[in-house]
């Protein structure tokens, strides 16, 4: 929580000037940097939070010891958790305050807006976590960085392999009534929902959720090219973590791979922490997708910024997160979760493929707000909302120095540098 007068203390940064005083809707910001299309020096104008306008600059006023770059704010359509807490809490450890705690952990990481991801779970917490996080959301201030949430599961494969981490006792076929539950408990903000199209049921589950404009991913499943093609006509438009969620052993022919790649009309949700996929498999999935079609995304959890060493999970199987950042889920040698932030992912991938800051951006961002109608945001460009990150990248080490919602100062460095 960043009031104004300690807004203006962070002017060392960057320059931001307060034109107005009279109320913090007034309230006008300049923010100086390097654009992350081109690295050219830009100011952006800010007026109740919203951006008025960017303007080209021969060198910026302020310059700085190390290039700081502005670019929108990190959209993540995909958290189990973060800086301890998980959105699979049962006993009613979920609550407000931990959300808050989450969000505000996030906005260090760049993240301004975030899908709190709730996965295979009893039918009871499911319905409680859903209800929390209405709750939370009823702040206008958790609000603008959650839109919505995403139900990763119940209803994937009970394979090995296929169903990854997610506990099998809980695994389950659509069930639309039990679903309608989990949305009304959630105030009918469930933005994204991840099923295996070759259960029985799904196809017809898929298509009432496009109707109630629902955004149906594909994941933890082995859908044969048939079923796949059948579930994206009926609306699937996204397959989640593709390359996980995935047998280690698979046909070379027919697997649930080529005809999610193949199909153009599939967004792929990649996490390029540097442990889910080889940087080969990144490669190919960026250029049978391109840039405009591939989102990247973090999959954190609750462990994600913790020590490294053994846990229990909120389901009591035991996982290893490792002094890299690895979470590893010994018993079926899968990956169970990840434990690097979105800005990990950005330099990643610009490290593997080659690409711009800008099309990193595009795939951590932009695309995002594409798919998921958050048209007000994922974009440098006026009329948008001011959700901005202020950064420096070394090494394609992305380092967060300021996190501005709404054009708000939600996270400094030089404040948590000051504490
Ligand atoms: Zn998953």
């Amino acid at each position: 929580m960043l009031n104004c007068s300690r807004l203006i203390c962070t002017m060392s940064v960057i320059s931001i000037v307060t034109l107005s005083t009279v109320t913090h809707a007034k309230d006008s910001l300049m923010i100086e940097g390097l654009s992350y299309i081109d690295k050219t020096p830009i100011q952006v104008d800010i007026q109740d939070g919203i951006i008025q306008g960017i303007r080209a600059k021969s060198k910026l006023s302020k310059p700085t010891q190390e290039p700081l770059y502005i670019a929108p704010g990190l959209i993540d359509n995909q958290v189990n958790g973060y800086a301890s807490v998980s959105f699979g809490f049962g006993g009613g450890a979920l609550t407000v305050e931990g959300i808050r705690k989450a969000t505000e952990a996030l906005w260090r990481e760049g993240v301004t807006t975030y899908f709190p991801t709730l996965t295979t779970n009893r039918h009871d917490i499911l319905l409680a976590n859903f209800a929390t996080l209405a709750r939370a959301v009823k702040d206008p201030e958790l609000a603008r960085s959650i839109p919505g949430y995403h139900l990763e599961g119940p209803y994937i494969s009970p394979i090995d392999g296929y169903r990854g981490a997610h506990p099998l006792q809980y695994v389950r076929l659509p069930d639309w009534q039990e679903f309608m539950a989990y949305y009304k408990a959630a105030d009918g903000k469930i933005i994204q929902v991840s099923v295996a199209p070759e259960l029985d049921g799904a196809m017809d589950f898929i298509r009432r959720c496009r109707a109630l404009g629902i955004k149906v991913a594909l994941a933890h499943h082995n859908g044969s090219a048939a079923v796949i093609k059948q579930a994206v006509d009926e609306g699937a438009i996204v397959a989640t973590h593709l390359g996980n969620g995935c047998a280690n052993l698979i046909n070379r022919h027919d697997n649930p791979l080529w005809p999610q790649l193949a199909d153009d009309r599939l967004y792929a949700s990649i996490i390029c922490d540097g442990f889910h996929l080889r940087p080969e498999e990144i490669q190919v999935f960026v250029k049978a997708k391109g840039v405009d079609r591939i989102l990247v995304t973090s999959d954190v959890t609750r462990f994600a910024g913790m020590t490294p060493g053994i846990y229990n999970t909120d389901d009591g199987k035991t996982i290893e997160l490792t002094v890299d950042g690895m979470i590893r889920y010994p018993a079926q040698q899968v990956l169970a979760g990840s434990a690097s932030p979105m800005t990990k992912g950005v330099g990643h991938i610009m490290r593997v493929t080659g690409c711009s800051l800008e099309q990193a951006f595009h795939m951590a961002s932009r695309n995002q707000a594409r798919v998921y109608g958050l048209t007000d945001r994922g974009e440098l460009e006026t009329g948008k909302r001011a959700d901005l990150i202020v950064f420096a990248l070394e090494d394609f080490t992305v380092k967060i120095r300021q996190t501005y919602v709404a054009g708000r100062l939600v996270y400094s460095a030089n404040e948590a540098d000051a504490q």
